[in-house]
């Protein structure tokens, strides 16, 4: 693994202006999940790494008044899988979170990273219509 810096900033202001200076080559951290993996396997190969666990309360799963879902970038899969007004109200967030992985898995890796992870493998995305269907590379989008 090749070595890199560590930051850990203490709001989302400062991790955003570390990561915009594009000449830090810095990469978020979260979970870590994959991010670790693909350091270790040298497929990224950042200066700098930056922690966003030390950002405190970017984990909340929570409701506005009007009914609408907020989830915090560090929210845990496995905080959204066993919410029990997710699961009542809207069920396929949950199961959707449910189906990543592994229980391990889920407790670790957050909303955010799942967002932003690299497809491990070229993909092709799919779609039906009733005129037909098409597939694409995700390289595309
Ligand atoms: C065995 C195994 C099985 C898996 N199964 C599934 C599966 O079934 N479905 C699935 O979808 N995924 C799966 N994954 C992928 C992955 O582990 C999860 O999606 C997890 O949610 C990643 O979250 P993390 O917090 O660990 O991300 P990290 O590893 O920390 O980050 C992943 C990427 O996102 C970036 N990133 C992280 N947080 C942010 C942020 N807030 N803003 C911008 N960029 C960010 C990082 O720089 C990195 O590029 C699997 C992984 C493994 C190892």
């Amino acid at each position: 693994m090749r070595r890199f810096a560590f930051a850990e900033p203490s709001s989302v202001k400062a991790a955003s202006d570390i990561l915009a200076d594009r000449k830090a080559r810095a990469l978020p951290l979260a979970g870590g999940i994959d991010l670790l993996g693909e350091l270790k396997d040298r497929i990224v190969e950042p200066d700098l790494l930056v922690n966003l666990k030390a950002i405190p309360d970017l984990d909340f799963v929570r409701f506005d008044s009007d009914g609408t879902l907020r989830l915090g970038a560090l929210a845990t899969l496995t905080a959204v899988a066993e919410n029990d007004r997710i699961g009542k109200e809207l069920p396929a967030v949950a199961q959707a979170a449910r189906s990543v992985g592994s229980p391990e898995i889920r407790n670790v890796g957050t909303v955010g990273g799942n967002l932003c992870q690299r497809p491990p493998l070229p993909a092709r995305a799919a779609c039906s219509s009733s005129s037909g269907r098409r597939s694409r590379s995700t390289s595309h989008w």
